[in-house]
């Protein structure tokens, strides 16, 4: 991985740089992940804030109320729709890029899968991870608004 790195949305609207190493990589698979990219999960990575730059067009965003009543903001081009990063407003100092917004996205490296309890059938997990259920039974109505990118 070449420190900054860049990315950006499917049109070249938006585009971003960070200036920094990511703190963590992992793959989410709620449903509220798994309906902001039209697929399996999120493959999230977090970075710090302060080294996150904006260097053309600005996103939109969507925002939802986490279960513990915290906002998760999550940023998108209002051309061609892409996701781009999600911000949680119970974690200020960071931010949460989707790795397939990246210009080089092959130095993904999950560390862990999380969410798995929502996992869909038709989700292949590398079975070497490993796995936070994170939805204990009692939490299950919760479920649907639940918050995600709780990083390690
Ligand atoms: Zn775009
Ligand atoms: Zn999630």
């Amino acid at each position: 991985m070449d420190i900054p790195f860049t990315g950006g949305c499917a049109c070249g609207a938006i585009r971003y740089k960070c200036t920094g190493t990511p703190r963590y990589m992992g793959n989410c698979h709620c449903r509220d992940c798994q309906r902001a990219t039209g697929s399996a999960y999120f493959a999230a990575v977090l970075i710090r804030a302060e080294e996150f730059f904006l260097i053309k067009g600005k996103p939109n965003w969507f925002e939802t109320i986490a279960d513990k009543g915290h906002p998760m903001r999550r940023a998108f081009c209002t051309s061609c729709g892409s996701p781009l990063f999600l911000e949680n407003g119970a974690r200020p100092g960071g931010k949460v890029l989707y790795a397939g917004s990246l210009d080089n996205p092959e130095w993904y490296k999950p560390s862990r899968d999380i969410y798995v309890s929502s996992a869909q059938p038709w989700d292949i997990m590398d079975p070497a991870l490993p796995k936070d259920e994170l939805m204990p039974e009692r939490l299950k109505h919760e479920h649907q608004k639940s918050s995600c990118i709780q990083a390690p």
